[in-house]
């Protein structure tokens, strides 16, 4: 039997705590009961499942409709979207039937990538390596809320939709979508006996999510999300502060810190822009120790520190900056100018 193979490339990263990753759940399932439904879905269908967070996981191997199994899905910091790509690319070098002279094999892959936010990995050359391995499967990518740089959907896929709505009722829509653009394409396949092209998502959306044509570059506008990059003071890792501008406040709100499996290397952080201290608001504990503080080193690493024990409000705290190895006082809480980076 051939088969239609379906890839779910699912966000985790921990924007999508609570409400939202609920939501995926119930709506997997609904996807889940909708295919079984459809005699050519079921016969056909396979669904593979990928999560990327603070990692990208393979939760669910390529496994046909009727076996599938709703997946664990755990939110963890970070948006490794680079990381699920290089596992999408191996699931499908591996995973796939290929056709050869004696058997036709499986049909070509759809992969839809729901997420949230803005990458913290290096995805590009994930991307490429991907696109020069499988040229012939369909993407689509979904960006859920208001945070989605879709200059980086548009990258990967010229099948790119917003859905900016992130409770349980938008899931639902989105799932049915999906689910229909399988049924139609396993449809197709079954009726004329081949593979059409990509379909319009937002069919079947009821206005839930739009098809975005052509995404603004955030030029003069501020930038929704700023990341600035930080290496712990204890355990000498790597991590990444999100900030999320507040129109109301007219600065940049710490949201979260995320752990980074590498450092940026020099050239990375020699790119990146400075954002000013008085732009930032808020502190986040370090994703590695919990220090509460964040601070700046005159060589420009920027480290956490403790707020607490052994916080003196006219010396500040005793530092030793990983970055340069000088011993030196954290004056403030959190009072620094540091270089951000786009995410
Ligand atoms: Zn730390
Ligand atoms: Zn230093």
């Amino acid at each position: 039997m051939r088969r239609l193979p379906v890839y779910l490339l699912i966000d985790t990263s921990e924007s999508m705590i609570g409400q939202a990753i609920e939501a995926v759940r119930t709506g997997l399932g609904t996807m889940l009961s909708a295919l079984r439904k459809n005699p050519y879905a079921l016969e056909m269908g396979a669904l593979g499942v990928i999560t990327f967070g603070g990692t990208a996981r393979k939760v669910t191997p390529l496994t046909e409709v009727y076996a599938f199994q709703q997946p664990d899905l755990e939110v963890k910091p970070g948006t490794m979207l680079g990381g699920a790509i290089s596992l999408l690319d191996q699931a499908i070098s591996t995973e796939i039937v290929r056709t050869t002279p004696d058997r036709k094999g499986d049909y070509k892959p759809l992969v839809f990538v729901l997420t949230d936010g803005q990458p913290t990995d290096e995805w590009r050359s994930a991307f490429h390596h991907f696109k020069q391995n499988h040229k012939s499967v369909v993407l689509y990518a979904i960006g859920c809320g208001n945070d989605v740089d879709f200059t980086i959907l548009k990258e990967l896929t010229e099948n790119t939709y917003s859905m900016e709505q992130m409770d349980a009722d938008a899931f639902a829509k989105l799932f049915v979508c999906i689910s229909s653009s399988i049924t139609s394409a396993s449809g197709a396949i079954g009726d004329q006996g081949k593979q059409g092209g990509a379909i319009n998502l937002e069919k079947d959306a009821g206005g839930t999510i739009r098809k975005i044509e052509k995404a603004e570059t955030i030029g003069s506008r501020k930038q929704r999300q700023v990341f600035i990059p930080g290496v712990c003071q204890k355990t000498r890792k790597p991590y990444l502060l999100r900030y999320r501008w507040n129109d109301e406040d007219g600065c940049y709100q710490c949201m979260a810190g995320h752990k980074l499996e590498k450092a940026f290397s020099r050239e990375e952080t020699g790119a990146i822009e400075t954002v000013s201290s008085s732009e930032l608001q808020g502190l986040v504990p370090c994703p590695h120790c919990g220090n509460e503080g964040h601070g700046r080193c005159d060589c420009g690493t920027v480290t956490c520190y403790a707020l607490g024990k052994g916080f003196n409000s006219m010396f500040g705290t005793k530092v030793c900056c990983p970055g340069c190895g000088k011993i030196g006082h954290m004056a403030s809480g959190g009072v620094f100018n540091v270089g951000q980076s786009r995410g």
